[in-house]
């Protein structure tokens, strides 16, 4: 496998990068660089080649999150491309495309990612995670192809409103990582007080600025950011206002097909479509998408009357019919996206319009990426063999966070394979030769039990083999299998296929089960609905799903060593429950335990 970062080596926006086995290729990302002009043809980069019509080799691109410098040169793209995102991502972009003032083509169609779940492309296997980000829908990539294993990071933090999907994934993370592609945004800005701020936070401020406010309160950000959009809202309904939004941000808002997040049709929100977006629905013919958001709309007169209760979504193109409408007695604005947009002065002319009507600008944001402490957890669990910076300003910073990086610049090939065969020359002879193989004695026969085969691993290639189809680290029991104080069963289908390796130990003669895990240590990958046979897990799914979660996760747990599927939701209400389950492979796992001692 050989890797090319186009561009993003050494800044933030514009990520591109290829990868390339047998002479057939994945982009991972496809960005418009930050500052570019929307020129799309000028903006790819100079060492990226073979994207015309005529050439087959380019199997498909995998877009990591829905932001312009991830994606923005999409439409610069051959057609016939596949493109691969998250579903509700691509409606966002799509919903996004309708409004946009510059040639904007929708994507391609490809794949729509499930999180854990691979897509098998020519040579490659790629594995989309989701992950915690201001982007909605936003994902990191795992890419493998022959035996190698390059982990992408994509834009990803720790302290947004999914911030349990960064706990989750490092509990299933992939193991034998040999490239990780890591974002460092955060990486030499200046630094904040030590703390850093939790989505909720901001929602707290915003109840702050919202209740002290005498009229209208504005918050500029981008509708595109979910989570400080529920931010706003549920800051709104704490302190008795209204949320008003535009059309645009309805479109948004119903395109994350998500229920649970606050749509325009909610009893506590309001559509109001300023002068200009009206022109854009003549001039787009939106007028569907009006019909749809209408139900709530309201006009100038009320939006005076009602200001003083009015938590405003706001956008430039709403200023004038601010000021037309008499909106801006004791009116507040606070800026809550990234503070770069006002340094480089895309603001100009809004920070005029509101000197002149003596409105000052206050700020509340927390950033879309990943603290150099989350960071360092993220490799700490990960234990790639190597770190590569992308998406920093900064990449010689990384060398104080982490030992093993690797610094590549823009157009550079490497490779991962060649990199190995290198490393194994310049070590000493004695070390290249190949491991000992070790052999054991199975306690219990290959059977076959209910509807599972069980396959006893005797050797540590056994061992070795298991690990790596099912990324766990079992390979590392060799020793103790040998010294009989440990027996690992891979538990598999009728079919031969992989579903959990099983792992026994031994103590005062007695085997008790030790971990029962499906892929990446995880019980989403072990497909809980095949080992909950009595279905119990799934109707409390289903029935939670009824109730309208906001969040569900299933976790494998090891009560007392038996594996027990863990149910955590969110409710709507915010509160955690929690359900125990038993598992189909937690009966096995216990009657295994008991034929093995049995022998004993
Ligand atoms: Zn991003």
């Amino acid at each position: 496998m050989r890797v090319c970062i186009h561009r993003g080596s050494h800044q933030i926006g514009g990520s591109c990068v290829e990868i390339e086995q047998n002479g057939l290729r994945i982009l991972l990302d496809f960005g418009l660089p930050l500052d570019s002009d929307h020129d799309k043809r000028s903006a790819i980069p100079a060492t990226l080649a073979g994207l015309n019509e005529r050439d087959q080799s380019v199997l498909g691109v995998f877009i990591s999150h829905p932001h312009l410098d991830h994606l923005g040169l999409l439409p610069a793209l051959a057609p016939r491309i596949p493109v691969g995102m998250g579903p509700a991502a691509r409606r966002i972009v799509t919903a996004a495309a309708a409004f946009s003032g510059h040639p904007w083509a929708r994507p391609a169609p490809g794949w729509d990612y499930r999180s854990g779940q691979s897509i098998d492309v020519g040579p490659f296997r790629v594995t989309p995670f989701l992950v915690d980000h201001s982007a909605y829908d936003a994902y990191a990539l795992l890419i493998e192809s022959q035996g190698k294993r390059l982990f992408y990071s994509g834009d990803f933090r720790a302290h947004g409103r999914k911030s349990a999907l960064f706990e989750s994934l490092l509990r299933t993370l992939p193991r034998g990582v040999d490239v990780m592609l890591l974002e460092g945004s955060t990486l030499g800005r200046p630094p904040n007080d030590g703390r850093i701020q939790h989505e909720s936070d901001i929602e707290d401020q915003f109840v702050a600025e919202f209740s002290s406010a005498q009229g209208l309160v504005m918050t500029h950000t981008s509708s595109q950011n979910i989570d400080r959009l529920v931010s706003i809202f549920r800051a709104a309904r704490r302190t008795n206002r209204l949320m008003v939004i535009d059309l645009y941000t309805a479109a948004i808002l119903q395109a994350t097909g998500n229920p649970n997040i606050p749509q325009s049709h909610w009893p506590d929100i309001r559509l109001y479509v300023p002068q200009r977006q009206r022109m854009q629905i003549r001039k787009k013919g939106l007028f569907d998408l009006l019909r749809q958001h209408a139900k709530n709309r309201i006009y100038s007169e009320k939006l005076r009357e009602r200001a003083k209760s009015v938590a405003l979504v706001f956008r430039p193109i709403h200023c004038l019919d601010l000021e037309k409408a008499n909106c801006l007695t004791d009116a507040r604005y606070i800026y809550s996206q990234w503070a770069g947009y006002w340094e480089r002065g895309d603001f100009s002319a809004l920070g005029a319009w509101l000197s002149r009507h003596g409105i000052d600008k206050k700020s509340i944001h927390t950033s879309g990426h990943a603290s150099s402490v989350h960071l360092e957890e993220f490799v700490r669990v990960l234990t790639p063999r190597k770190v590569v910076p992308i998406h920093t300003f900064v990449p010689e910073q990384y060398k104080r966070l982490f030992q093993n990086v690797e610094l590549h610049g823009d157009g550079e090939w490497w490779s991962l394979d060649k990199e190995e065969g290198e490393r194994n020359e310049r070590l000493p002879q004695k070390r290249t030769a190949k491991k000992k193989q070790q052999h054991w004695s199975p306690v219990l026969e290959a059977q076959k039990i209910g509807q599972f085969q069980i396959v006893p691993l005797t050797s540590s290639k056994q061992l070795g083999s298991e690990g790596w189809h099912m990324m766990n680290c079992v390979a590392d029991y060799s020793n103790a299998c040998k010294n009989d104080e440990y027996r690992v069963f891979s538990i598999r289908n009728i079919s031969g296929k992989r579903l959990a390796t099983l792992g026994l130990t031994r103590k005062n003669n007695q085997w008790f089960v030790d971990q029962c895990f499906g892929p990446r240590n995880s019980a989403e990958n072990a497909n809980l609905e095949l080992f909950d046979k009595h279905g119990k897990a799934m109707e409390m799914v289903d029935w939670y799903r009824e109730e309208g979660v906001l969040e569900s996760s299933t976790d494998f747990d090891l009560e007392h060593g038996v594996p027990t599927a863990t149910l955590s939701v969110i409710n709507r209400y915010g509160k955690v429950d929690y359900l125990e389950v038993d598992t189909d492979l937690g009966l096995l796992a216990q009657e295994i335990e008991q034929l093995m001692n049995n022998r004993e």
